[in-house]
Formats: structure tokens, sequence, C-alpha cells
């Protein structure tokens, strides 16, 4: 993002706009925190903003400043779309590429109006006026941070905005340990807190959300797991009937994926999730140190993200999903 690109929206933010901020479909802690710290920002900033999720977003983010305003395009098409067709501006927060809005991309592809981008992803789609593009960030929030600072306007974050901030990039940092969570970060982090955030309660908030039977279904996604130490590989499948066994709801399975790291020696981890309502396989990857799980994602699995944590999808089944990743890995350096 330029100067001029700056003074550019600055100046479109001069007067009040109908401004729509989106997330990405099954939006995580990053991509809430950055739509609703700029929700509340742009109302501070006499603007007209609002959410528009493409799908539900997980029970542990609904205590989050703003999120009850959110609309949800895949229960509420007709409000959605009719706010998405009339903003004059529409941020991109978190993605770079409509497919990942899932059908949200019919309504997208076919809008006039101005976009904004402000993403970490790789290889950022070229649909957008103005692009904040950065992969070295380790979340979207702390580039909202940014984005704030490079407005002139941080005077302007107070509790609410600093606390889906902070949100963002404990969630996005894996609590503020993986590789992009730098000083800066922290120093960003130092500032929230001194702005109110109540850092010690938003981790038990956003983590100690399980009800028995998530429990129970990461018990079963652990007796699930097969383990490959020669390739230092860790991967899980659970089916449909697991999940319905454990009356899974959107958000039990999240996170199940790191637990593959935990195993000493393992620097590769994915599980495979059937979802036989939308007739897919959803796949996570992560990994530790210089494996790049958002190439081996893009190559294998119609996926993306970033190096160290990336997901993708399967049109085959869960058996044959997972029997294509065990031939992929068994040819491939890990
Ligand atoms: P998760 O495994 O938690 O769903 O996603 C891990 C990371 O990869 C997130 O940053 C997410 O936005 C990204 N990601 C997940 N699924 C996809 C996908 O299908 N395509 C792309 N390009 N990125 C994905
Ligand atoms: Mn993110």
């Amino acid at each position: 993002m330029t100067n001029d690109d700056i003074l550019a929206i600055k100046e479109l933010l001069s007067t009040p706009k109908k401004i729509a901020i989106i997330p990405h479909r099954s939006p995580d802690g990053d991509a809430m925190g950055s739509t609703l710290a700029l929700y509340h920002f742009l109302l501070k900033m006499n603007q007209l903003p609002t959410v528009v999720a493409p799908n539900e977003f997980p029970g542990f983010l609904t205590w989050m400043p703003g999120s009850e305003k959110v609309l949800i395009f895949e229960k509420d098409r007709a409000n959605s779309t009719k706010v998405l067709q009339e903003a004059e501006i529409v941020f991109v927060l978190d993605f770079n590429a409509f497919h990942r809005t899932g059908e949200m991309e019919h309504v997208l592809n076919k809008l006039t109006t101005i976009f904004i981008m402000i993403d970490h992803h790789e290889k950022p789609d070229t649909f957008a006026k103005y692009t904040y593009s950065d992969t070295g960030f380790g979340s979207t929030c702390e580039m909202i941070y940014n984005f704030i600072c490079l407005l002139g306007e941080k005077s302007l974050i107070d509790q609410k905005i600093a606390t889906c901030i902070y949100t963002g990039i404990l969630t996005d940092s894996g609590s503020f340990r993986f590789p992009k969570t730098t000083g800066t970060t922290h120093r960003i982090i130092a500032d929230l807190i001194d702005l109110g955030v109540k850092n010690t309660e938003i981790p038990t908030l956003l983590f100690d959300n399980n009800s028995y039977e998530s429990l129970q279904l990461l018990g079963q996604a652990l007796q699930n797991m097969k383990v490959v130490p020669e390739l230092h590989t860790a991967y899980i499948a659970l089916s449909q009937q697991e999940l319905d066994k454990y009356h899974y709801v959107k958000g039990d399975t999240e996170g199940i994926v790191n637990y593959g790291l935990t195993i000493k020696g393992i620097h590769f981890a994915a599980i495979f999730i059937e979802h036989t309502d939308e007739r897919i396989i959803k796949i996570s990857f992560r990994s530790q140190g210089g494996f790049d799980v958002n190439k081996f994602a893009r190559e294998y699995f119609s996926g993306g993200g970033h190096i160290n944590a990336a997901g993708g999808k399967s049109n085959l089944s869960l058996e044959e999903t997972v029997k294509k990743f065990e031939k992929i890995i068994h040819e491939i350096t890990i």
C-alpha cells in the first residue's frame, strides 16, 4: 500500500459511505477480529459499515463486541446481497481470492465497486483497487492496527477495537509462538493491553470453551491419529459418522490438527474432516520449520494458506482422500 493509496483512502473516508466488510468463509479469530475491529473503527469515523460473513462463525467467537450485528450471507441472502450491492466500498479481510467466500463469490464477481484488500496470505488476486497484502505478518489483525496508524487515526483505537485486534493476533500466532511473532507484534500487544484489553480473560473465552462432547470428539480424533515417524508426519481422519456421534457443532474440530505437531520429531500434521452436507473433505495442514504446507495444499488439495498453516479440500471420499495423501507423502521430501 503506497502513500498515495493511503491518501486516496483517507479522501474516500472523509464523507460517510456505505461500507461492507467481509471475512473469509468459516471465519476464524483473525478473520472475525479484523472485520470487527475495522467495523468499530469505521463507526468512529462516521462511516456506515456492515460486516457480512459468508457463513456462520464458531461459538467461541460470539462474545466478540459487534458480533451480534454481523450479517450471515448463507442465512440471510436477501439482506446480505443488498448490503453488498449498495456498498460504496468493500473491504476484504484475511483472504485474497473471491472463491474463499463460497457462494458469496457469485455476488462479489458482479460488483463494480471499490475493493480494499488487507490480507497476509500468499498470492493475492488483483481485484482490489487498493491492496495491502504482506505475508510477513502473522495476522490480518496486526495489519489492521498498522492500517489505522497509517491513516493517522491511532488515537481512535479504543478498548473494543483493541479487543478485536488482540483476539486475531492471539489466535493466528498460536498464542504468540508462531515464527512471524516479532518484537513489533509484542509492542502492539502491550499497547492494546494499555488500552484496556482483558488479556487474561480473552484466552479463557476463546480456548476454555469445550463441551463434554467436543472433548470426546477430540479423544476420538487422537485415537484415529496415524503417525509415520520416518516421514515426521502425523494425520487424523474424522468421518461424518464420528462427528454426528459427538453432536459436532462448528468450531469443535478447531485446533485438533495441532496435536500432531506436539509429538516429538513430528513436523507435518494434517486432519481430514468429512462434511457430507457440503460433499467435501475439509483438510487442514500444519508444519513446524521449513516444510511449506501452503505449497503442498495448493499443489495437491486445491487449497492454500501460509508456509506453516494451510487448508484445502477434496471431492474424493474420506478413504480415498487419505489414500491419496499417504501416496503423496511417500513420494515427496518432508
Ligand atoms: P485452517 O486449516 O485453520 O482452515 O486454515 C489454515 C490457514 O489456511 C488459514 O490462514 C486459512 O485462511 C488458510 N486456508 C484454509 N483453507 C484454505 C483454502 O481452501 N484455500 C486457501 N487459499 N487458503 C486456505
Ligand atoms: Mn489470518
